[in-house]
């Protein structure tokens, strides 16, 4: 999942106004942007399928650092006391419960890759709705924009939509298959592709929201 993620950014940047955006902005995608390091040094693993661009034939085969319930909280806490200590106690919280939102809403997409604990006895779960990439298509675009027009004072709305809008078209090919085959050759790519999406989103969004 990646523009759905930034929708709880929002509601937490609402509900704690005296927060740096970016500390919310940043946690959301902090599991999607600790991935792609623990890829490149070869710590976690996935698999692209070369013959397919769709999102669900990505193999998450081993994540349990950045993306189980348990670990993940774990390390997230660390940077909540980071920032604890940088900003104020309340802002790590906030990164931290940011942080932790990713896990419930990416198992609502991902097929049953995404560990629990992060260690045996593990369990993985997963809703699958990639399954269907179409509807899931829409539905992660349908509830950003409703969280923006419902959470997001009048003057952002249009801003935030635009740029949701942007960054779910850049990722629409993994749900609609526009390419006969995968434009990513490798795992480390598409790696890259996350932790430029996540991190770049994540400024232009800090930007219109003067943070
Ligand atoms: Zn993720």
């Amino acid at each position: 999942m990646y523009i759905g993620h930034f929708a709880i950014a929002y509601v937490l940047i609402r509900l704690f106004p005296g927060i740096p955006p970016l500390v919310p902005l940043i946690g959301v995608g902090f599991p999607d942007i600790l991935w792609p390091v623990l890829i490149f040094l070869g710590i976690e693993k996935a698999e692209i399928n070369p013959d397919s661009p769709l999102q669900k034939y990505v193999r998450f085969t081993s994540y349990p650092y950045s993306h189980s319930l348990v670990i993940s909280f774990i390390i997230s806490c660390f940077g909540g006391l980071l920032l604890a200590y940088a900003i104020y106690p309340i802002a790590g919280a906030v990164f931290v419960i940011a942080s932790s939102s990713h896990w419930f809403l990416d198992i609502i997409v991902h097929l049953k890759d995404v560990p629990v604990l992060g260690f045996r006895p593990d369990k993985k779960v997963g809703l699958g709705m990639w399954n269907r990439p179409k509807m899931a298509f829409a539905i992660e675009y349908i509830f950003y924009t409703l969280v923006v027009a419902f959470f997001m004072p009048a003057n952002y709305v249009l801003p935030l939509i635009i740029l949701g809008t942007f960054g779910h078209l850049i990722n629409a090919n993994s749900f609609l298959g526009f390419t006969k085959t995968n434009p990513f050759k490798s795992s480390k790519q598409y790696a890259m592709l996350a932790l430029i999406g996540f991190i770049v989103f994540s400024l232009i969004a800090n930007y219109v929201l003067g943070g």
